[in-house]
């Protein structure tokens, strides 16, 4: 336990007495698995990444006594262990923990934002955005996995993936596991967090009063306000790491490299046979006899896979990469924007900073693993609604909405907003506590694009989510308003 490493993360903890002793009862649970300084020269499989997806792959493929396995992961190794404290989750962003990545200036949108620039937190490290996430534990809308099915992705309907959603869950809420619809003894702890927020009650209060369903939002449908579920373990974050590396970590047919900073997939004869990466700044390669599986994330894989020579002919010829595939790698880029509104709570309530450094509130924690530090991310509720929300009969919401209690570090220092914005718009409730409604869109229609800047893979690559060019996409974030 490294109290001075603890303690250099931007956290409203880092100057607490109580720091050593929550240190102490956070690491009665494990984040990181034991990792390998040594590898081979070849294995069946190489996993590129070692996030959600990746960690899971490793957990999985290497069950397999018979099957060898080297996953490679460009972030550390050792997350801290504040990481595993639910509120803290975004004072990790701007750190080793995340690639800080931005989005190119947006043409659409983004005039209250410096260069018209979007931020874009990714997970970096053993958990990859496991260890950045919200943690809350949504499994999506059924008809988008038909939808994928029906446009060709075989295996991936509902009915497909349901199976999937049940063997990755452990559930500890007793009214849950009731529904019919959740299950124990998976890898993936689900718990409804320990934190009420003040403004819980009466916002539920006042959805059902308007006629909206409370609801599992997991469950049979989707539209309504959601009892929030988490992916929490006894109070602490339950990243892909805990959840899948932690219990492989003794296989012998499983060696867990961090600190790999993957270059390109290496191919012969338009088959990929390996990989190319960087360990302190010395580059190796592995070869691997079955599959090389790139899950760098949504931005860094098709960064790699240009990188290898998979992607648009004529933009990897403007590089000079050779060509071995040419695809569409980098189109049809999405993402679920949203803007945020701003609003103020009862002067009584103190702001999330004071609430996460009320020694009563970090021993509560510490006790019994409730209160404001259980929050997830001060997430208090989420809805899933439509236009005609009351009385849709389709259950296909088109927006998501958060309810979040914010410090003033949030906008004032991690949107990355234009001088005079924060000003104008936040600082006259600065010293007050604040939440914001953050409408999110659902199905959006605009398409972006992944492209690289340079050969260079430590460049950032040039992320387009051309937010709004298809101006359908206002409405329903307004909507949520
Ligand atoms: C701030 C934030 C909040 C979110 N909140 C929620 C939420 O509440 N609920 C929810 O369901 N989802 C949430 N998500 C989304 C969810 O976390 C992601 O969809 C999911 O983690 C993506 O998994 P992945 O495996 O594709 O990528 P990641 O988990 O991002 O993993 C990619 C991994 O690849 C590694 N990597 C990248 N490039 C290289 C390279 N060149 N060499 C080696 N390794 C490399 C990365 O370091 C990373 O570890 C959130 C995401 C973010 C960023």
């Amino acid at each position: 336990m490294d109290i001075a490493a603890e303690r250099a993360y931007p956290t409203p903890l880092a100057n607490s007495t109580l720091l050593p002793l929550l240190l102490l009862s956070l690491a009665t649970q494990r984040n990181a698995p034991r990792t390998s300084a040594t590898f081979k020269e070849e294995y069946d499989y190489i996993i590129v990444g070692a996030g959600s997806a990746g960690a899971t792959l490793a957990g999985r493929l290497s069950e397999e006594p018979c099957v060898s396995v080297l996953l490679l992961e460009a972030g550390t190794g050792q997350p801290p262990l504040l990481n595993d404290v639910p509120s803290l989750g975004r004072n990790f962003w701007f750190t080793n923990l995340d690639w800080q990545f931005k989005t190119v200036p947006q043409r659409h949108t983004g005039n209250a934002l410096i260069n018209r620039q979007v931020i874009w937190p990714g997970g970096k490290g053993l958990g990859g955005s496991s260890l950045l996430n919200g943690m809350l534990y949504v499994r999506g809308n059924h008809k988008d996995y038909d939808n994928w099915a029906a446009q060709g992705a075989k295996g991936w309907s509902f009915k497909d993936v349901w199976p999937y959603f049940l063997k990755l869950e452990d559930n500890r809420d007793p009214a849950f596991l009731a529904n019919g619809y959740h299950t124990i003894g998976g890898p993936v702890t689900v718990e409804r967090p320990g934190y009420r927020a003040e403004m819980r009650e009466p916002i539920y209060e006042a959805a059902y009063n308007q006629g909206y369903n409370i609801l599992d939002s997991n469950a049979a449908r989707q539209t309504g306000f959601d009892v929030l579920q988490a992916t929490i373990r006894n109070g602490q974050r339950c990243s892909t790491s805990k959840a899948y590396l932690v219990p492989a970590e003794n296989r012998t047919n499983l060696d867990i490299v961090p600190e790999a900073h993957v270059r390109k997939v290496l191919i012969q004869n338009k088959q990929a046979v390996g990989v190319q990466f960087d360990i302190q700044n010395v580059t190796y390669e592995v070869k691997a006899r079955r599959e090389v599986i790139v899950s760098a994330g949504g931005t860094n894989t098709p960064q790699i896979l240009m990188l290898s020579g998979i992607g648009p002919k004529k933009h990897l010829q403007k590089l000079g990469i050779p060509v071995f595939a040419d695809l569409p790698v980098g189109k049809n880029f999405q993402d679920h924007c949203g803007t945020i509104t701003p609003y103020q709570l009862d002067p009584e309530i103190p702001t999330t900073t004071e609430k996460i450094q009320n020694p009563q509130n970090i021993l509560e924690y510490i006790d019994s693993r409730t209160g404001p530090l259980s929050a997830t991310e001060f997430v208090s509720i989420i809805a899933f609604l439509n236009a005609q929300f009351v009385s849709a009969i389709e259950d296909y919401p088109d927006h998501q909405i958060y309810f979040i209690e914010i410090p003033k570090e949030f906008p004032e220092q991690q949107v990355g907003y234009k001088p005079g914005i924060y000003e104008a718009y936040y600082k006259p409730y600065e010293n007050s506590s604040m939440f914001i409604c953050l409408s999110q869109h659902l199905h959006p229609k605009s398409r972006g694009t992944v492209r690289l800047k340079s050969t260079n893979p430590y460049d950032s690559p040039v992320i387009d989510p051309n937010y709004f060019e298809d101006p359908d996409d206002m409405r329903p974030i307004v909507d949520g308003k």
